[in-house]
């Protein structure tokens, strides 16, 4: 009955309306106890190591005077949507790459991640029968958290490379410095990232007539290219269909979609200056993504990271491994939403199949019996990178999708909603996981290993993954 669904949670009226309706105390609120700074009086974790203060003022105050990326009516229709999911009625479905680089920025390389996400969503909503709501982690995801300080090579010892906000990947002291400046050029390409989605998701790129050319050529000739081709036609008989009786479908749900973007929230300068007070609401809201989320190496209760976020209004996430008790997981949660306002928060959990099986049913039943609003997803990848004998960085497609088994059986024991997915993948044909349709072997990785940072599934192998969700989603 749902067929018809547009794989968005398009409402393109609320994306230009500004109304103020917040009653008070909502996230973001103006409060005593919280500024964009106050983080500074905590410790800061993975923190950068600015030399020159001067340099990092400098920096901070080009960025204050630059314009919010995202805004706050957008922030807010991401919320309702995500909202919704909590209870059951959406699917969230967070991709893109690992560490965004400046090197590797084009137009083609923004559209390719995505135009797979459009796919993926269409196939998602045939099997969820739900809007998934789809956010890129693009425009913004740069800062790296690393588990070694010092990148040691041949006796010779740098700072690690921190991603291009911070620092430059190759190995010579005055690359691996940290750069206030890196700052302000991250900001400029995710200006340009974000006006190229905007762009695409309402300039007529993701119009369903057009959901045919949304197939990338080499993911054409595969199974998963045909598989894909047959939903569009199904999409396009229910298109021609509704047509036929009258149905408008030249108006913007189906010629428009939402796209919305996130990052990990780690370099806190950078976070600190692009946050604003909104206009019409009074609310903090950082301008930098539409939804921020804070990492398993970094989301210590009394650390800076969340005093940081605890005080803006936009939707949060955080990151969960093994070693996040139930008890801990609680403590986090009201630090982050003490209102328990549903859609605030969304749990990303990353421990592998083995380890999720055993801890994920404890830390819902804690969130259950606390009676706390929560969306949970799976991050099925971070949980999952090993190194080959030839010393590089992978991760198996069987254990990606053993993963996310593990996420929905779970889930349906417990009787809660997996409500999405977090993936690091590409929409380009790079050869960094291995496994799947796509048949990348341990051997052909340095085909096309392209990542500055982890593996990605590329396009093939992201679809192929949608078609198993939508599968595991279909009641
Ligand atoms: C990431 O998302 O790239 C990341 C560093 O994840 P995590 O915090 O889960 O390790
Ligand atoms: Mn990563």
């Amino acid at each position: 009955a749902h067929a018809f669904v547009h794989p968005s949670t398009s409402r393109p009226a609320s994306r230009l309306s500004m109304v103020a309706t917040s009653p008070p105390s909502k996230p973001g609120a103006p409060t005593a106890d919280w500024s964009p700074e106050s983080w500074k009086t905590k410790k800061v974790s993975q923190g950068p190591n600015y030399e020159d203060p001067e340099e990092l003022d400098r920096a901070v105050n080009t960025l204050k005077k630059c314009s919010p990326l995202v805004f706050a009516g957008e922030v807010r229709s991401l919320h309702e949507s995500l909202a919704r999911a909590c209870s059951g009625q959406g699917f969230l479905l967070m991709g893109g790459d690992c560490a965004e680089a400046f090197n590797e920025f084009n137009v083609d390389h923004v559209r390719d991640t995505f135009r797979v996400m459009l796919q993926m969503s269409l196939v998602l909503t045939f099997g969820a029968a739900m809007p998934i709501i789809k956010v890129g982690r693009m425009a913004g995801q740069f800062a790296k958290p690393r588990s070694e300080p010092d990148e040691v090579r041949d006796g010779v010892a740098l700072p690690s490379y921190r991603g291009d906000i911070i620092n430059t990947e190759e190995f010579h002291p005055e690359a691996r410095r940290h750069n206030p400046a890196n700052m302000i050029a991250a900001y400029h390409q995710s200006a340009q990232t974000l006006n190229i989605l905007r762009a695409f998701s309402t300039g007529g790129y993701a119009d369903m007539s057009r959901l045919h050319a949304w197939n990338l050529d080499f993911v054409e000739e595969t199974e998963e290219g045909s598989r894909y081709r047959q939903f569009a036609t199904k999409v396009d008989e229910s298109l021609r269909f509704m047509k036929a009786i009258g149905v408008d479908t030249s108006s913007p749900i189906f010629t428009k979609t939402d796209f919305y973007t996130a990052h990990e929230c780690l370099l806190l300068p950078y976070e600190q200056a692009l946050t604003r007070q909104d206009s019409t609401t009074g609310r903090w809201y950082d301008c930098s993504g539409h939804m921020l989320w804070v990492g398993e190496r970094t989301r210590e209760l009394d650390g800076a990271h969340l005093e940081f976020v605890r005080g803006i209004g936009n939707p949060l996430g955080v990151k969960i491994s093994d070693k996040c008790s139930p008890e801990e997981l609680i403590r986090i949660i009201e630090t982050m939403n003490p209102q328990n306002i549903p859609g605030r928060l969304t749990i990303i959990v990353r421990m592998g199949a083995d380890k999720l099986r055993k801890n994920l049913p404890g830390l819902i039943r804690a969130v259950q019996r606390e009676g706390k609003s929560v969306l949970w997803i799976s991050d099925p990848v971070h949980g999952n990178t090993y190194k080959t004998e030839d010393g590089i960085k992978t991760r198996s497609f069987e254990a990606i999708r053993a993963e996310l088994r593990a996420f929905f059986d779970v889930h349906d024991e417990m009787g809660s909603h997996p409500g999405g997915v977090h993936l690091e993948m590409t929409g380009e044909d790079v050869t960094e996981c291995t496994g799947g349709v796509s048949g990348v072997t341990e051997q052909s990785l340095s085909d096309r290993y392209n990542t500055y940072c982890d593996p990605r599934l590329n396009g093939k192998q992201a679809l192929e993954l949608a078609f198993l969700v939508a599968e595991r989603l279909r009641k």
